[in-house]
Formats: structure tokens, sequence, C-alpha cells
């Protein structure tokens, strides 16, 4: 090859790769804020993602389908996941939670300390300790800064709620509320009446503009007092289609109706995003 070939080449090739390093800065150092409900059938997954900091409340019920949608969502370059927030200890939240911390470098794994007697939990356990990740038990209070100006904060479980009742996980489902300057999101795991009975009772700010509608939209959750103290304006349903609960109960739906609260499902739309 002639000289001047090879030189035109050489520059061709600095240039992309001064493109490709730009657009990771840029992308790291992004200041925007995406909330992704992922549509991962019947169960919770949401990626709250800005620049290469990223928090992933839950996981699925498949750890393909949770991986595939972070895929989407999660440039290949950027291989850590800050944050596994795992709300309760119940399949269709943590499994696909053990693919991503088989498959990201994972910072630390919040959850509520409830033990379950299931082989998934025991996985979940087994794989936290193999890779060596930080395990903190979520409670009321605590805080978690995402870059500057927003915050992700527990509200509930407060603690004082029984670790030894294996059959009602849910109740102790983490409640967490994320804020972006005007913007609130309140998600509330698999929580049921008594559980938002405790925070409407408890001086806790819950109001928000984005709920994250609890249980995938059980018949026990989503009362008319939680939905008076919250006043979102769009609610959100993580739900499959046909699933064979019954989810979401269709008093729900007309509650939130009712209510002037705009609904948004997974099962209809697949994946429910917020670019902020
Ligand atoms: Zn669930």
């Amino acid at each position: 090859m002639p000289k001047k070939k090879i030189t035109y080449s050489l520059i061709i090739v600095l240039f992309i790769t001064a493109l490709i390093l730009a657009g990771i800065i840029f992308y790291s150092q992004s200041r925007k804020l995406k909330v992704v409900f992922l549509d991962v059938g019947q169960g919770d997954s949401i990626l709250i993602s800005r620049g290469s900091n990223q928090i992933l409340i839950d996981g699925g019920v498949s750890g393909q389908k949770v991986l595939e949608k972070l895929g989407e969502y999660v440039p290949f370059w950027d291989r850590d996941i800050e944050i596994l927030l795992a709300t309760h200890p119940d399949a269709d939240h943590i499994t696909g939670l053990v693919a991503v911390m088989e498959k990201y470098e994972v910072g630390a794994v919040i959850d509520n300390g409830v033990a379950s007697q299931s082989q998934v939990y025991a996985k979940f356990k087994e794989t936290i300790e193999n890779r060596k990740i930080n395990e903190i038990e979520g409670r009321s209070g605590l805080r978690i800064k995402i870059g500057e100006d927003a915050e992700m904060e527990i509200v509930a479980p407060d603690g004082t709620q029984p670790k030894d009742n294996p059959k009602d996980t849910n109740a102790s489902s983490i409640v967490s509320k994320l804020t972006y300057g005007e913007n609130k999101f309140l998600f509330t795991g698999d929580i049921s009446y008594d559980n938002e009975k405790v925070l409407v009772d408890s001086s806790r700010d819950i109001r928000a503009d984005y709920l994250k509608v609890s249980h995938h939209g059980s018949k026990y959750a989503t009362s008319q007092m939680f939905l008076d103290r919250v006043k979102p304006r769009a609610a959100i349903v993580s739900v499959g289609a046909d699933n064979r609960y019954g989810h979401p109960s269709p008093d729900v739906i007309a509650r939130l109706e009712e209510n002037k609260i705009e609904v948004r499902r997974t099962d209809q739309e697949g994946d429910v995003e917020y670019n902020f």
C-alpha cells in the first residue's frame, strides 16, 4: 500500500476512535434521567438510568428477557449496574436479578432482608455471595443520590414488620420514591391495603406524579385512600398479557380512571418509558 493511503487510513481510524470516545464521555456525563418500566411479562422490572449510572428495581421472572431489555437501554460498553433493588423475594421480582448479577458488575444489592423458602431465593443469595456483592437491607430513610439533583429514597418498610412470615413476602416490599426536580415516582413493589394504610398514616411525603401500581394491579391494593395521598397523574401497571392471576383487576383500572389518572400497561404497550 502506498504511504499516503496508509496515512489516510490511520487518520480515519483515529477520527472514528475519537468519535466513539466522545460519544462514551457524552453519554457517561449525560444529565438526562430515564425511567423505563420494562415489559418482562408477568412481573416487575424498572430501569432508572442517568448517564452511566443505573438502578434496576426487580428483574422479572426471566433472566433472558431482562438481559435482552437491558441490552436495549444500557450501551454495550457500560458493564456496570450500580444498584439492584429487590423489592421482595418473590420469583416474579428476583429471578431475573440472578442473571443480571451474573452478566453485569453490580455495585450493591438492596433487599428487604426477608427470607423465602424458594429455590430461586437460595440462588439469589448464593449469587450475591459468590460474586461478592454488597448486600444492604433497605429500610425507610435510606437515600441514594443519582448525580447532583436526583435522589431515590426508601419509604417502607420501616423495620417493624415481622420477618418470619414467608407466606406474606409481599407485605415487606420495599417502597421507594424517586425525585428529580418536579418529577416524582413512587415504586410500590407488591404491597397491599394494610401497607398502604401504614404509609398514609405516617407523615412520609408519598406524593408522586407517577405511580407504579402495586402488585400488578391486584384488587388488594391501590385503595382510594392511597390514591388520595399519592395524587398521581399517571399509573403504570407492570403485567403479563392473559396472566393466570387475572391482573390487573378491573376494579383497580376503573378506580384509576374515575380519578382521571392516565393508565399505562406493559401488556398493552410494551416498555413504558419516561425521559426527563
Ligand atoms: Zn409480583
